[in-house]
């Protein structure tokens, strides 16, 4: 975080691409490459990392070094190492923020995060998908039209198993007639995280320019604002005096040293 810059690493599973012709047409660098040169700005520092690297190409220190992580995952999620997992949420605790991306919702680092299932409907049927600006005043809605269309997605539908605690930007509605909470932010530890629906696979949802507008708002507003551990939260020198207490109390849990 000493430069000027974000660091901004996209992570892609890097699956569909190699394996189904149709997505490799749209994606020949992958999602994560298209992302990467789709979003590429003087004020970001991107890199990419996939699945079957080294460690998913998500070491310590290239998360130690990551202000903002996008997450890309759909056929793989479970081939995602836990230890890596635990480590992107510690760096998420610690004040990296996370984007999830479209099927990402299964994904395991989602899930512990979001803490509930992620589960939701869904439906592969290229149909129309309107999404609609319902807090046209945060960040990451900043010049987004009040509604704007990808002609064909996956039907996402409601409902959605998301935290309580999220705040909902951006709704989305179907042709098949569901609706859906596509854009939400949640707060987890000293870290940011912003889920967005858009981004199936089989269509050019991620050259989409209203998808990259918010794609691109996200990352700024998710630049940390505070990089640290949290601290232990043992405190046992209290900041003002305490009154002698007349009672015993048994001290049960705490480790005398
Ligand atoms: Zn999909």
């Amino acid at each position: 975080m000493s430069n000027s810059k974000i660091n901004v690493t996209i992570w892609n599973e890097f699956v569909h691409e190699q394996k189904e012709p149709s997505v490799k047409a749209l994606y020949p660098v992958g999602i994560h490459g298209a992302l990467a040169k789709n979003l590429a700005a003087p004020d970001l520092e991107i890199r990419t990392a996939t699945l079957a690297e080294p460690e998913h190409g998500l070491t310590q220190a290239v998360l130690d070094n990551t202000d903002v992580l996008l997450w890309w995952g759909h056929a793989a999620h479970d081939k995602v190492d836990d230890a890596i997992v635990q480590r992107v949420q510690q760096r998420v605790w610690n004040g990296m923020s996370i984007i999830v991306l479209h099927s990402g919702h299964m994904s395991k680092i989602f899930r512990l995060l979001n803490g509930t299932s992620g589960k939701l409907h869904w439906r592969e049927a290229g149909e129309r998908e309107r999404l609609w600006t319902i807090d046209p005043a945060h960040p990451i809605a900043a010049g987004v039209p009040e509604h704007f269309e990808l002609p064909n997605e996956e039907m996402y539908g409601e409902p959605f198993m998301i935290a309580g605690d999220a705040k909902v930007i951006f709704i989305s509605w179907f042709e098949g007639g569901e609706v859906f909470r596509s854009g939400f932010t949640l707060q987890r530890g000293y870290g940011r995280l912003f889920y967005f629906r858009p981004g199936h696979e089989a269509f050019p949802t991620y050259y989409d320019p209203n998808v990259l507008k918010v794609l691109a708002n996200a990352i700024r507003w998710a630049k940390p604002t505070l990089s640290m551990p949290y601290p232990k939260t043992h405190a046992p020198d209290p900041l003002e005096k305490l009154s002698p207490k007349t009672f015993e109390f048994s001290k049960v849990g705490i480790i005398k040293s």
